[in-house]
């Protein structure tokens, strides 16, 4: 079979089950085509071919006995933040480039035990920190759509990867956006859960308070067997929250878009920087949406002009916390001859980290230093409980909330925007995290330039089944996540 690649969660799963192909068969498409179009795209930063074939294998078997998790066999890419035991987890770094983890992480440790295949480890901004993926030390990952452009980030590996055809699925994780502005930049389906609902044991700490993992894949349906696998509580994480797991996929129905109330905050179709491409898919997608029976309800989120300022204070405070580990003793690099233990923490942590990260670890000191805490730091903690009430009251009155993920689709490669235009592009993602909501995002079409445009749906707490599922009708009735780049079209 020459187009495996191009079946959905579903159908592979089901092909599995009844032997139309092997996990072993699907893994070396897979391998292949990684092989040959991954060198252009350069989403993955380690392919384990040798181990996902011992996998696949071991899958394989399972299926045979016919006692299988519905995903056993069916390969998947990590995002490079989350620890693989015996395979190099780098976070994008020259810090962690030597860094082989001792344990899995909870996210990894799931996938392992439903049987799903290891295709390898892709690339991402370093440390998370980004929008572009473009601060890995591994260099850049090219967007399918335009290799010349950006696939977003942080986690701009994973969506590349699948857009490309190079995974069906992968994990990503969302501190700020960087599940839902990747998957936008791509043309791809994110889910970025509620805070609490997938553990973060094993996933590198950016600004814990905001770190979420979550799935990308071309799907809402996809999305949510993922999610039916990494959901749930777990006693290695302390912020992971013991609630029940809904099933998503069974949850997926047909009826979630009728009578639904949509809100449409005023202020951010006001924002100065949304391309007018980006507004116009974003209205014609919700014109759709209450054609297929929502209303649409104007509501107003007043702390809009806040999201910005209060998620670059919290965000670098608590990675200049979580980055301090860093010190070329314990773990990563180290420079060579230290003359004295400070000269091995300075240039340690001066030759392993970037410049993003060196700058936001700066920022972030900074705000935490005694005299700067209760003006900086504090103040962002008690706006960040605005901008969450903001949101409640908002839920008051309407069911979901929609947004564009991104005020613009992908834009170069180098385009070298200063740090203060990039963090501006992230309005529309950080208050979610901010909040502790989940969101998701869903391809509505194109710009002139042909490149993809999503849209975002913000819900209420634990509403990831109502998200998927109002994205999945929304799919059932549309061909947008369909589309496929060129490079995904070419055979290996
Ligand atoms: N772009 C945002 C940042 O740079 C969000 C990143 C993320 O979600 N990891 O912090």
């Amino acid at each position: 079979m020459t187009d495996l690649h191009r079946l959905s969660i579903r159908e592979l799963s089901e092909g599995l089950k009844q032997a139309q192909f092997s996990s072993r068969e699907l893994t070396e498409h897979y391998l292949k085509r990684i092989a040959k179009i991954d060198p252009k795209v350069k989403s993955y930063v380690t392919v384990t071919a040798e181990q996902a074939l011992i996998e696949a294998d071991a899958a394989d078997v399972a299926l045979k006995s016919g006692h299988a998790h519905a995903l056993a066999g069916i390969p998947l890419a990590h995002k490079d933040i989350f620890c693989t035991q015996g395979i190099k987890t780098t976070a994008g770094s020259k810090m962690l480039d030597n860094f082989i983890s001792p344990y899995d992480a909870t996210v990894v440790a799931k996938a392992k035990a439903a049987g799903l295949v290891t295709l390898g480890k892709v690339n991402m901004d370093e440390f998370a920190m980004g929008s572009t993926s473009e601060s890995s030390y591994f260099g850049a990952t090219g967007n399918p759509w335009a290799l010349d452009h950006v696939p977003g980030g942080s986690s701009g590996g994973s969506a590349a990867a699948v857009a490309a055809d190079l995974a069906p699925i992968a994990t990503g994780t969302d501190t700020g956006g960087s599940i839902r502005q990747p998957a936008s930049f791509c043309g791809l389906t994110g889910l970025k859960p509620t805070y609490g609902r997938v553990s973060r044991f094993g996933m590198i700490a950016y600004a814990s308070s905001l770190d979420q993992g979550g799935p990308m894949a071309r799907s809402a349906e996809d999305c949510a067997y993922l999610m039916n696998v990494i959901a749930g509580h777990d006693a290695k994480d302390s912020t992971s929250v013991n609630k029940e797991v809904d099933d998503y996929v069974a949850n997926l129905n047909g009826t979630a878009v009728k009578g639904l109330r949509i809100g449409i905050p005023k202020q951010y179709f006001n924002v100065a920087g949304l391309d007018a491409d980006v507004k116009a898919r974003v209205e014609e997608s919700l014109k759709k949406l209450e054609e297929m029976g929502a209303i649409l309800v104007e509501i107003d989120l007043n702390m809009t002009e806040a999201y910005v300022p209060t998620y670059y204070l919290i965000a670098p405070a608590e990675a200049s916390s979580n980055l301090s580990r860093f010190d070329g003793v314990r773990y990563g690099y180290r420079c060579e001859n230290p003359v004295d233990l400070m000269d091995l923490y300075k240039r340690s942590r001066s030759e392993g980290f970037g410049a993003e990260v060196q700058r936001r670890i700066l920022i972030g000191t900074y705000a935490l230093s005694a005299g700067y805490y209760d003006a900086y730091y504090v103040k962002a903690q008690k706006v960040r409980r605005l901008i969450q009430q903001d949101f409640l009251k908002a839920f008051e009155n309407v069911d979901v909330i929609a947004a564009p993920s991104a005020p613009t689709t992908a834009y170069k490669i180098g385009a070298n925007l200063s740090p203060t235009e990039m963090y501006l592009g992230d309005i529309y993602t950080l208050a979610v995290n901010l909040a502790g909501l989940p969101a998701i995002n869903a391809p509505i079409g194109f710009d002139k330039d042909s490149l993809p445009v999503g849209l975002q749906l913000i819900g209420n707490y634990w509403s990831e089944s109502q998200l998927l599922s109002i994205v999945h009708q929304y799919q059932q009735n549309t061909d947008w996540h369909t589309k496929r780049a060129a490079i995904a079209e070419e055979n290996a």
